[in-house]
């Protein structure tokens, strides 16, 4: 089985219940869960592999403009199958092209979409270690 980060973002952090629900229904499990609000350098840090996209700074702004829920999901093929559940980044492409994702139901555009789901399961190690730091070897 593999672990994951699953972060929910800021727009949909009062409906963290329906996302939760969602996770369990494919079978995967919270096995950490955090709340926490980044700041702006801890949030242009975990998204420092675009900081020379265009979105960068309203990415940023937005990561730090609310408390975000950090969750460890555990299940079999993890980081796919909960990017699967995610749908597509933007919100409208969700609607149209994934209509039962996470992002259909309740983001609002390519910003706003409800939650990050690491890309790779290097992506996902690194990521845990960023909201779940481990103590051991340091
Ligand atoms: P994530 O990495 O957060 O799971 P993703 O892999 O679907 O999302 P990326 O292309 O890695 O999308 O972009 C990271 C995040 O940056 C998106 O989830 C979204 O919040 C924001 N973003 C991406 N593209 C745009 C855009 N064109 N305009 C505004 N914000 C964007």
């Amino acid at each position: 089985k593999e672990r994951t980060l699953a972060l929910i973002k800021p727009d949909v952090v009062t409906k963290i219940g329906d996302v939760i629900e969602s996770i369990y229904s494919s079978n995967l499990i919270v096995t950490k869960a955090k709340m926490t609000r980044l700041s702006w350098s801890q949030a242009a840090d975990f998204y420092m592999e675009h900081q020379s996209k265009p979105f960068f700074n309203n990415l940023v702004q937005f990561m730090s403009s609310g408390s975000v829920v950090a969750m460890e999901i555990m299940g079999d093929e993890a980081t796919s199958v909960w990017r699967k559940l995610l749908g597509p980044t933007d919100s409208a492409a969700a609607r149209r092209d994934a209509p039962q994702s996470i992002r259909a139901h309740f983001g609002t555009d390519g910003l706003k979409n409800v939650g990050h789901g690491s890309e790779s399961l290097d992506a996902a190690a690194r990521e845990l270690e960023f909201f779940f730091p481990s103590t051991i070897g340091h």
